[in-house]
């Protein structure tokens, strides 16, 4: 999977994405990426980007033409995706479908200002998404979360670990039981004694209980969707 990441800030990148198992994963040519600079693509020599909005109002939008010869300037766009607010929000059935094809590639366009142009979206044909509803100050934050999410999945369906994702939240339809580790008894707290117990029946009802628990009462909106 490759990722074209256009930002006036390519030194963000990789960023958090070098480490971990996605940082992993790159180093094994599960993904790639190029970062290219939109400053590059200025229309003077101070670097300019943006310009003041038509109609008016506060803030900076940033420029068609430096856009458009940004994107024309990479050869294999593939999907294009703008980070913005407005996009549908990012979720794991979508992270699934992003990671379906290993080959794909996505030019991921990150915004500053007050966003981009409209006629850049309409000209390309390009999806909006949006990582939640609070508002960034740019879009790389959102593109690292979107190349994490989408590799993650991957990598770990590539590397056999298909059940490590098959059951975290949202992939069981709701979130994840209380986790725990050694030790088993800490500062006077213990492990759920079924969890020591070792029979498989009661582990799964007592998780598959404790999950669907934490999911009422915190996102019961979950389980609506089902
Ligand atoms: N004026 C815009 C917000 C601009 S924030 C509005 O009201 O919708 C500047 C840039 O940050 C955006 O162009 C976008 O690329 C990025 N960004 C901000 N919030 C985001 C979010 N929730 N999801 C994805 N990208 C976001």
């Amino acid at each position: 999977m490759h990722f074209n990441i256009l930002t006036i800030f390519p030194e963000m990148f990789p960023g958090t994405l070098s480490g971990g198992v996605v940082g992993r994963a790159m180093e094994k040519g599960v993904w790639s990426f190029d970062a290219i600079n939109i400053r590059d693509f200025a229309i003077n020599n101070y670097g300019s980007v943006d310009d003041e909005q038509f109609g008016g109002g506060a803030g900076m939008v940033m420029r068609p033409d430096v856009l458009g010869n940004a994107l024309d300037s990479v050869k294999n766009r593939g999907k294009i995706i703008y980070f913005s607010p407005r996009g549908p929000t990012l979720n794991q059935h979508m992270v699934r479908d992003f990671a379906s094809d290993k080959n794909a590639t996505y030019t991921l366009l990150c915004g500053r200002y007050e966003g981009i142009d409209q006629r850049v979206i309409d000209e390309y044909d390009i999806q909006e998404l949006s990582i939640g509803d609070y508002i960034l100050s740019g879009g790389e934050i959102a593109a690292q979360v979107f190349v994490d999410s989408v590799v993650r999945v991957m990598d770990y369906v590539l590397g056999g670990g298909a059940e490590a994702t098959a059951n975290e939240s949202f992939e069981i339809g709701g979130l994840e039981w209380p986790l725990y580790t050694r030790p088993s008894a800490w500062r006077g707290r213990n492990v759920p004694e079924v969890l020591l117990s070792g029979h498989h029946g009661n582990i799964e009802r007592w998780r598959k209980q404790q999950s669907d628990e934490i999911t009422k009462q915190r996102r019961p909106d979950l389980i609506k969707e089902k």
